[in-house]
């Protein structure tokens, strides 16, 4: 089914929900009265509403995406890159590494690299050993980690992400995952134009860490900003 055609049937039928919870400090955010943004999917779905937590100042939504399964997500992840596949922009990816000031004997993750992504190998040829993570990315390279156990297994003294964190449904798991498996005194630099609200007009990016929303959620999984 085309995305405008299946977009039409579930905004008929979604029924907006009266309150939500903010995903970076849990408060409850009240729909009806909290500062609401509403913007227009530039890939076909729609009216996208957002809202503001009262309390963090993130902008979270559109719950209609919010709401859908594992699964039902993992469909709309498939056919969307298939469609629009994203070009590589390795030059960015290597910029954000090179910001951690890198050393070659030192490990580093690129968390949620995708499957189209040229800076790791571009990386490695240059003698530092950094390895991907993508679980959505089928992958055979041997610097590709498919699996959150296999994640699990090693700690890093860097990680590194380049439009990620927008994509966040957890922002906070994912976090706490990053400490658990960074070194004590590691290194994370994160890329995203979402620290502002801009490319609201894309249903994936779930989050805009805007307000206070970096540092609360920074306190909370033990790192400092
Ligand atoms: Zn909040």
């Amino acid at each position: 089914m085309m995305t405008e055609n299946k977009w039409r049937i579930i905004d008929k039928y979604y029924k907006e929900p009266s309150k939500m919870v903010c995903c970076i400090c849990d408060e409850e955010i009240d729909i009806t009265k909290d500062e609401r943004f509403s913007s227009k999917d530039l890939f076909g779905s729609g009216e996208l509403l957002r809202y503001r937590c009262p309390k963090c100042g993130a902008i979270v939504g559109p719950n209609k995406m919010l709401d859908l399964s594992e699964e039902e997500l993992a469909e709309e992840y498939k056919f969307h890159y298939n469609l629009n596949v994203e070009a590589p922009n390795p030059e960015e990816e290597i910029a954000t590494f090179m910001s951690m000031n890198p050393e070659k004997d030192r490990v580093y993750l690129d968390y949620g690299c995708g499957g189209w992504n040229a800076a790791i190998s571009q990386l490695r040829e240059l003698g530092y050993d950094v390895y991907g993570f993508d679980p959505y990315a089928p992958n055979d390279s041997e610097y590709i980690i498919t699996d959150f156990d296999e994640l699990r297994k090693k700690k890093y003294d860097g990680i590194f992400s380049h439009d990620l964190l927008e994509h966040l449904r957890k922002p906070v798991e994912t976090f706490e995952l990053f400490a658990k498996i960074l070194k004590n005194d590691g290194k994370m630099v994160h890329l995203t134009a979402c620290y502002n609200y801009v490319y609201e007009y894309d249903r994936f990016h779930l989050v805009f860490y805007t307000g206070d929303s970096v540092k609360v959620l920074c306190e909370k999984t033990g790192f400092q900003g």
